[in-house]
C-alpha cells in the first residue's frame, strides 16, 4: 500500500510500505478516507522530530522514525480482531489518535491523555492515517453518526482538542473571551466557545483570510498585524474573562495574560519550541490563573453530536483537498508558506 513516511525534518517520502494487518483480539484495520494535516505534523516536517520517536522506540508503538504520519483521520472498518464488540467490518469511524495504555479495547486511565507515555498514531509510530490502511485498537474508534460525512470525520480530531480547551477552562454562558491565533485550533476554539456560551470572543490574528473565518464564527476580529490587540481588548470591555493562546509564540503568551481582568484566566493550547517569558506580577497582583490543555478525553461523541447542531464544519475549516501523492508539494509546502490555508485534507486513493 501507499503511505507517507517522515524520514527526518523535510523529508517525507510517499512510497510502497507494507499493509497492516489485524494481529491483536481488539486490533481493528480501517481504510482511511480522509486524513487532515495538522500543525504538529508541520512542525515534524518543518523542524522535527518533536513527538516523532528517533533513536529508541515508542513504549507503546514500539516504532521509532521513520515513521508513518497522519493522525487526523476517518475511515470504513475493513476487520477487526476476535474481542472487538464496538464496531464491525463497514462501520464508518473517527480516530481516536492517543497512544496511552490500555487494555481490553479500553483505555486504563481516567485522565488516559496525561500518561507520561502518551503518543500519538500517525507521529508516535504504529501506522498512520496518511495511507490505505492502519490498524488501531478498539480504544480508539468511534462510529460516525450517519448525518456527518467523512471529511467531518477527518475533523473529529481538532475539534476535540478545541472543545476540551474550553471545557477545562472556567468560561461559563454569558463570559467573554479572546482566541490568540485564529489557524485551524484557533477556530475551533471560537466555535467551542459558541457552543460553550460565551457572549462576546475576541479572535487575534495576522492572516486576513483567517480573520474572516474567525468572523464567519461570530468573532470580533483583531487584526495583530495593525492593533494593540491587549489595548482594544482593555480599552473596550477591561479585560475578558478567559483567553486562550493558540499561536507558540512567545510574546503572545504574554499578549493573551494582559487581555483578562483581574482573576481571569489563560489557557495555553499551543507546544512550544523553547521558553517563552512572563512577569509573575502580571499573574500574581492581578490573582490571574494560566493553566494548560494537552489533546483531549472522553470526548469524542460530544464533539460529533456539536458536528450534527452545525459546530465544526468541513464547509469552513478546509481549504484544499488533495491526494496522497500530493501530500508533500500541494499539502506541507503550500502549509509552510501559504498562511491563507487551514485544514488540508489528504485522500490515500
Ligand atoms: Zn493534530
Amino acid at each position: 500500500m501507499k503511505a507517507a513516511v517522515w524520514y527526518k525534518a523535510k523529508d517525507l517520502r510517499v512510497e510502497q510500505a507494507e499493509e497492516p494487518s489485524v494481529k491483536g483480539e481488539h486490533d481493528v484495520k480501517v481504510k482511511v478516507k480522509w486524513c487532515g494535516i495538522c500543525g504538529s505534523d508541520l512542525h515534524e516536517y518543518l523542524a522535527g522530530p518533536i513527538f516523532i520517536p528517533e533513536g529508541s522506540p515508542h513504549p507503546i508503538s514500539g516504532q521509532q522514525a521513520p515513521i508513518i504520519m497522519g493522525h487526523e483521520f476517518a475511515g470504513e472498518v475493513t476487520e477487526v480482531g476476535s474481542k472487538v464488540t464496538k464496531v464491525k467490518a463497514g462501520d464508518r469511524v473517527a480516530i481516536e489518535p492517543i497512544l496511552a495504555p490500555n487494555e481490553n479495547g479500553r483505555y486504563t486511565d481516567e485522565k488516559y491523555n496525561l500518561t507520561d507515555l502518551l503518543g500519538f498514531h500517525g507521529l508516535s509510530g504504529g501506522g498512520g492515517g496518511f495511507s490505505e490502511f492502519t490498524v488501531v485498537g478498539e480504544h480508539m474508534v468511534h462510529i460516525i453518526p450517519e448525518e456527518l460525512s467523512f471529511e467531518q470525520g477527518a475533523l473529529v480530531e481538532p475539534a476535540a482538542v478545541g472543545l476540551h480547551a474550553v471545557r477545562q477552562s472556567s468560561l461559563k454562558a454569558g463570559d467573554t473571551a479572546a482566541v490568540f491565533g485564529a489557524g485551524p485550533i484557533g477556530l475551533m476554539v471560537i466555535d467551542a466557545l459558541k457552543a460553550a456560551g460565551a457572549s462576546k470572543i475576541y479572535a487575534v490574528e495576522v492572516s486576513e483570510s483567517r480573520q474572516k473565518k474567525a468572523e464567519n464564527l461570530g468573532a470580533v476580529v483583531i487584526n495583530a498585524s495593525s492593533d494593540d490587540a491587549v489595548k482594544v481588548i482593555q480599552d473596550e470591555i477591561g479585560g475578558v474573562d478567559v483567553a486562550f493562546e493558540v499561536t507558540g509564540i512567545p510574546k503572545v503568551l504574554n499578549q493573551a495574560v494582559h487581555s483578562t481582568h483581574s482573576g481571569g484566566e489563560t489557557v495555553i493550547v499551543s507546544i512550544w519550541e523553547g521558553e517563552a517569558s512572563l512577569q509573575p506580577n502580571d499573574i500574581v497582583i492581578k490573582e490571574r490563573t494560566v493553566k494548560g490543555i494537552i489533546a483531549y478525553r472522553h470526548i469524542y461523541p460530544a464533539v460529533m453530536e456539536l458536528m450534527k447542531q452545525g459546530h465544526f464544519q468541513a464547509d469552513m475549516m478546509v481549504t484544499d483537498k488533495i491526494r496522497l501523492d500530493e501530500v508533500v508539494d500541494k499539502g506541507f509546502e503550500v502549509l509552510s508558506t501559504d498562511k491563507s490555508q487551514v485544514k488540508i485534507l489528504v485522500s490515500p486513493e
